[in-house]
């Protein structure tokens, strides 16, 4: 029995493991297909690669920042947006709009955190912002997580979670925003390079306003392929609900654990994909094979 966990992170993002250590944890774990997604890079992909297994599968991925309307504009001027994840599968790491878009992404973001940390040590001087950098190594999607790190060194927070519930939190006095890829164009981007596109963790509240349903239906009409149900940040009901758009809508339903080591609670393989969901996304996929070890 041989498990499909399609969302995972490692040190060339927001996880805490490194992609070797990363496709180790997975092998114990009992997983047979395991996709690494880091945020905005394909930076891991060698590395996972060159330690895989015999028996195990990668699926070669990215989950990239993205931002979406939060539904139909109900009137002309309604122009709220909102946050959101996407993932692709099997794409083309050469694309050059992916290239192009990962590398604006990746610069952005390490000005941003910059000054998210000195926002932060204004109120907390036990954190030393100019060395925030310190903890992210050099090719590494710098994110949130790696300042709640500094804050835990610092002994200004107990763990990244507490980091998040207030210092960190999206809005919060120190926040700072990034200018993230509009959703219609990343999935249009993953497309083109021959990746298979899956909205990430699409319900998941406790991270603020989420989209309304009609953006997936609206995706799914310019080649978006399927959508995580299955997430440790949805609840019962979430999961039910998207079980059923994915069903009217066509797109595969998907299910994982969004892995990141100690920067969060959630165990790798604690939700899963169904082979049949898998294959169906292999089969849209031809950007890049899927790996056997
Ligand atoms: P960023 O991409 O820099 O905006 O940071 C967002 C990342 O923070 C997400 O990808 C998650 O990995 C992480 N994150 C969000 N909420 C939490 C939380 N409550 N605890 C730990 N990590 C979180
Ligand atoms: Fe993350
Ligand atoms: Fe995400
Ligand atoms: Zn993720």
């Amino acid at each position: 029995m041989a498990l499909i966990d399609l969302h995972t992170h490692s040190t060339v993002s927001d996880g805490t493991e490194t992609p070797e250590e990363l496709v180790a944890t997975a092998a114990a774990a009992g997983i047979g297909t395991l996709a690494l997604t880091d945020h905005d890079t394909t930076g891991g992909w060698e590395r996972a690669a060159a330690v895989l297994p015999a028996g195990m599968r990668l699926v070669r991925g990215a989950e990239f920042s993205c931002v979406s309307p939060t539904g139909r504009p109900e009137t002309p001027g309604d122009r709220a947006t909102v946050a959101v994840h996407l993932l692709g599968y099997l794409f083309d790491p050469r694309h050059p709009a992916i290239v192009e878009e990962q590398a604006r992404l990746v610069a952005e973001r390490v000005e941003r955190l910059q000054k998210m940390a000195r926002n932060v040590a204004a109120d907390y001087p036990q954190l030393d912002a100019e060395r925030i950098f310190d903890l992210v190594p050099a090719g590494t999607t710098p994110g949130r997580p790696h300042l709640g790190q500094a804050l835990v060194r610092a002994g200004v927070v107990g763990s990244v979670n507490e980091a998040f519930a207030d210092i960190l939190r999206t809005g919060s006095k120190y926040y700072e925003p990034k200018t993230d890829t509009p959703v219609e164009r990343a999935v249009q981007m993953i497309v083109d390079a021959g990746g298979v596109p899956v909205f990430a963790h699409p319900l998941a509240r406790k991270r603020g306003r989420v989209i309304e349903l009609s953006v997936l239906a609206d995706l799914a009409t310019i080649g978006l392929q399927g959508v995580e149900v299955d997430h440790p940040d949805h609840s019962p009901e979430d999961r039910a609900t998207l079980r059923g758009v994915a069903q009217d809508l066509g797109l595969v339903a998907t299910g994982s654990s969004d892995y990141h080591g100690t920067n969060k609670t959630t165990p790798i393989a604690a939700e899963t994909t169904a082979p049949e969901a898998l294959d169906a996304l292999v089969d849209k996929g031809s950007g890049v094979p899927v790996l056997e070890g």
